[in-house]
């Protein structure tokens, strides 16, 4: 039989585990990654964090040295794809040449949603998703010196953070009424803007920013009602938005990614696609999701590379998320969307340590755990096993975590 040819576009956190999973699920033919970057995959959560202070170098980001790809034949090429041709089963790159597979795996993530502003172009300005972008910021970071970060979502404040530990003076300019509004309940946003402004950040919310103006440099941020805020760096953080246009040029389903079942299947068999750009259904939440998180990027590339391989394990995670900002680590169990009540373990108001349950009706359906690893561990076991608990017992700290279940 001849060898075949497994393609992945894209060198994400998916790809990295898909290549490796393609191993172990005994694929014997060629693996090829086609990335655009001049990098193997990276891990991105350190970029706003330890890489941006300087702490990690981009060897330090590499999620599997080079010798592991080497050992197990998976090659990469960079280039970036501009067509698949799925009648041939090949794609089309833009240095005109073309490359056949036989299965194809799109780990192709999402970009930076640009704000639009008059004045982006400015010096000083930027957007941080790459080690390019982070290496394009790096000067600009000067103790002293004024950041603006516009939005408050986890790449806002995890950067907030890191440039205030530098010594920088930090604004951030959220235009929802409270931030973290699209990923945490009020209580996790109430909590953090406390945070931040013990730390010296400051925070406003409902502000519609309207230019940036300088003359070759960014100097100051302009809002629309018509505050200003001096600015030597802007760091613009808005959200994402999932790379589809590829798989949608080629006709494949697409509805806010690309739409897959829970085997990282998309509607062609030679194809799957898995992490960010990857809209699915959720059997725990019964519902279509797209995440936009490492662990499900890595989840659903098993779930993927199996398939490819013939075999059918379905992907059914229970999303989760961390975020690192100051001496806080936040770890999320579940989905809070739809929650009718809320529990706190621990004083959210006064302290850096506690947990918040969400119910829906007797059924946990998610937790934010404030440096609580504990109850972060037990959050999971008892919304994926369906556990009955009383909220009034999971805010008792007498009882010990490890009792609560007893
Ligand atoms: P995000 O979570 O979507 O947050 C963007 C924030 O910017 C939102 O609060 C949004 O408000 C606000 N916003 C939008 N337009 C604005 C404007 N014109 N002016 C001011 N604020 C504006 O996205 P992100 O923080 O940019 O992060 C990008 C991706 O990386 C996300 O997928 C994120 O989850 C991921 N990430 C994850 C982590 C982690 O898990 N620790 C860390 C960093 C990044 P609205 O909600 O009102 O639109």
């Amino acid at each position: 039989m001849t060898p075949k040819t497994a393609v992945i576009i894209g060198a994400s956190h998916a790809a990295a585990q898909l290549s490796a999973s393609l191993r172990q699920e005994g694929w014997d033919g060629d693996i090829l990654v086609v990335g655009d970057e001049a990098y193997l995959p990276y891990q991105h959560p350190p970029l706003s964090k330890t890489f941006l202070s300087g702490d990690k170098t981009v060897a330090d980001l590499y999620i599997r040295p080079a010798a592991f790809y080497e050992k197990n034949n998976i090659r990469f090429r960079q280039a970036r794809v501009t067509a698949i041709n799925r009648a041939q089963q090949s794609l089309t790159l833009d240095d005109g040449t073309s490359l056949a597979y036989d299965k194809l795996a799109l780990c192709l993530g999402a970009r930076v949603r640009k704000a639009g502003l008059p004045g982006e172009q400015l010096a000083g300005v930027h957007y941080l998703r790459t080690i390019a972008d982070v290496q394009g910021i790096q000067p600009d970071v000067v103790a002293g010196k004024r950041a603006v970060i516009i939005g408050g979502g986890y790449i806002g404040l995890e950067t907030a953070a890191s440039l205030r530990k530098q010594g920088m003076e930090v604004v951030v300019l959220e235009m929802a009424d409270r931030i973290l509004q699209r990923v945490t309940a009020p209580a996790l946003s109430a909590f953090y803007s406390r945070i931040h402004r013990e730390e010296g950040v400051s925070i406003h919310t409902g502000v519609s920013v309207k230019a940036l103006v300088g003359d070759t440099r960014v100097e100051r941020v302009v809002c629309a009602d018509g505050s200003e805020f001096p600015a030597d760096l802007v760091i613009i953080g808005v959200g994402v938005v999932p790379n589809v246009e590829l798989a949608q040029a080629a006709g494949l389903d697409v509805d806010n990614g690309i739409t897959v079942d829970e085997f990282a299947c998309t509607n062609d068999p030679a194809i799957v696609a898995a992490g960010d750009c990857a809209n699915h259904f959720n059997a725990i939440y019964q519902r279509r999701m797209r995440l936009e998180s490492v662990p499900n990027a890595g989840d659903q590339a098993k779930a993927a590379a199996a398939s490819m391989c013939g075999v059918k394990k379905a992907y059914q995670s229970l999303p989760w998320f961390w975020s690192d900002q100051y001496d806080l680590k936040l770890q999320i169990a579940g989905l809070s969307q739809g929650y009718d009540r809320v529990v706190f373990r621990g004083d959210q108001a006064n302290s850096r340590s506690f947990a918040a349950f969400y119910f829906q009706g007797a059924r946990l359906i998610a937790a934010d755990c404030i440096n609580r690893p504990q109850e972060f561990m037990l959050s999971k076991k008892i919304i994926l096993d369906n556990i009955v608990i009383e909220p009034g017992r999971l805010v008792d700290e007498s009882v010990a975590v490890k009792d609560l279940l007893g």
